[in-house]
C-alpha cells in the first residue's frame, strides 16, 4: 500500500500531502490581497476551513489553524481530495505573490471530496473490522482522529452498520 501503511491504520493527512507532493502554507505567508484576506478572514469569519493553492504546477493547501485539530485533518484530506481527484474549479483568485488560489468548486465536486475524504480517513474495511470488535462510535471517532459527526457520516453513507445488523441480528 501507499505509504506503507497497515490495513485499517488511521491515515496521517499531513503524511499523505507529503507523499502526493502537497505543500502546506501559512495563511498570514500568502501574500493575498488585502480585499481577499478580508473576506475570508472576517466576512467569511470562522466559516472557512482550508484552501488549496496551484504555484507553478505544485499544489499547496492553506488549513484555518483556529478549528480543531479533528477538523483540520478532515478538512486537509478534503483539499487533498480535490487535488488527487484533479478537479478544476469555476474561479482562481491570483494573490501578490502569484499563488492561484483555487475556489468554487462544483457541489458535484465538493461532494466527491467529501465522499473521497471520507474514505481516505475512515476506510471501511476498518470501519468493519472496528464494529466487529464492538467498538462505539466515539471509539472509532478517536481512532482515527475524526470527530463524531465524521465517524458517524462514514458509518450511515458506508452502510457499515446496516451490514453488521444484518451479519448479528441479535446485537
Ligand atoms: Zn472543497
Amino acid at each position: 500500500m501507499a505509504l506503507g501503511l497497515r490495513p485499517h491504520a488511521p491515515l496521517d493527512p499531513w503524511s499523505y500531502a507529503d507523499h502526493l507532493n502537497v505543500t502546506l502554507l501559512e495563511f498570514g505567508k500568502l501574500g493575498l490581497r488585502a480585499q481577499t484576506v478580508r473576506q475570508l478572514t472576517t466576512v467569511d469569519g470562522d466559516s472557512w476551513s482550508a484552501m488549496t493553492l496551484k504555484m507553478d504546477e505544485a499544489f499547496a493547501i492553506v488549513l484555518n489553524p483556529s478549528h480543531a485539530i479533528t477538523r483540520q485533518r478532515s478538512d486537509l484530506a478534503h483539499e487533498l481530495s480535490h487535488i488527487e481527484l484533479r478537479h478544476v474549479p469555476a474561479r482562481v483568485e491570483v494573490s501578490e505573490t502569484g499563488l492561484l488560489l483555487l475556489s468554487d468548486f462544483s457541489d458535484e465536486q465538493e461532494q466527491e471530496a467529501d465522499w473521497h475524504g471520507g474514505a481516505l480517513l475512515l476506510p471501511r474495511d476498518g470501519l468493519v473490522r472496528m464494529r466487529s470488535d464492538r467498538n462505539s462510535t466515539a471509539e472509532i471517532a478517536t481512532y482515527y482522529g475524526v470527530s463524531t459527526a465524521l465517524c458517524e457520516w462514514r458509518l450511515r453513507m458506508t452502510g457499515v452498520d446496516v451490514q453488521m445488523r444484518r451479519a448479528n441480528p441479535r446485537r
